[in-house]
């Protein structure tokens, strides 16, 4: 490389390359992704020996993998697979989440809607929940029927309908009213949306079974052709029946590969 010229390595992302040669790319991969030739990528290995020594590492860590899955294969392996399915929500589910449809988060909320002053007054201090539709009247501790009070505005509504009380009550103010009928709004299309989604459908785990995979006869004879030679090599004696069945499942493959081999024209 010419000298003054500045080197594309120092731009090359280090924990990208790692990632990738564990996953199992290849050199002239990995050159092609960063843009340079193959050379290249290989002087820098030369010129830069720690990036050598580490993408060494990271292909241990990929071939690694591969041989533990093909020794899982060879003896065989259990898994859990898990089947989720959509299922429709059922009303049940429902009944349970309104007992719990207030939570802390909808009322802090609704305290910075109303800038933590009270929603009929405007005035500032230590806020109560007010039902806008009273318990008595059928209103529930809900998102959607809460709004921060004082202690004074409270007292002075009682149990009364807001549309009743409000217009009379000397806090009376437009502003605040249209404040206060937007938040009710955006409340109810909120809900909407939340019973729209809960009547859909929801995510459930309807299965779980362990499976017992069955050893695979290809891995077993890549395995003992490779680690036991000796024993496991194509040219052998065969003098029993068990054997015979190996040797015509080398046979067989032998061909299979020999065809995929095969130039096409
Ligand atoms: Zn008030």
């Amino acid at each position: 490389m010419p000298a003054g010229r500045p080197s594309k390595y120092n731009g090359v992302d280090l924990k990208q390359v790692q990632m990738l040669a564990e996953q199992g790319w290849t050199d002239a991969q990995m050159a092609k992704f960063f843009g340079v030739c193959e050379d290249t990528w290989h002087e820098w290995k030369k010129v830069h020996p720690k990036f050598s020594e580490s993408l060494r590492d990271w292909k241990v860590a990929a071939d690694f993998r591969v041989e533990r899955s093909l020794y899982e294969s060879a003896i065989g392996y259990t898994c859990k697979e898990t089947v989720k399915e959509l299922i429709a929500a059922n009303g049940l589910n429902r009944n349970r989440e309104s007992e719990i449809s207030y939570t802390t988060d909808d009322w802090l909320n609704a305290l910075e809607f109303f800038d933590n002053r009270c929603a009929y007054c405007g005035n500032s201090g230590k806020m109560t929940k007010d039902h806008v539709v009273p318990l008595s009247k059928g209103g529930k501790l809900e998102f959607g029927n809460v709004v921060p009070c004082c202690q004074s505005c409270n007292s002075r509504k009682k149990d009364r309908d807001l549309s009743f009380w409000y217009e009379q009550d000397a806090s009376y103010d437009k502003e605040r009213e249209a404040k206060l009928k937007q938040y009710l709004s955006d409340c109810e299309q909120i809900k909407e949306h939340d019973d729209n989604d809960s009547k859909k459908s929801c995510l459930v785990v309807t299965k779980e079974i362990t499976k017992k995979m069955a050893p695979n006869t290809t891995a077993c004879i890549f395995w003992l052709k490779n680690r036991k030679k000796e024993e496991w090599r194509d040219r052998h004696e065969f003098n029993h029946s068990g054997n015979v069945a190996i040797e015509n499942v080398l046979a067989s493959g032998r061909n299979r590969s020999k065809n995929r081999d095969k130039p096409e024209d």
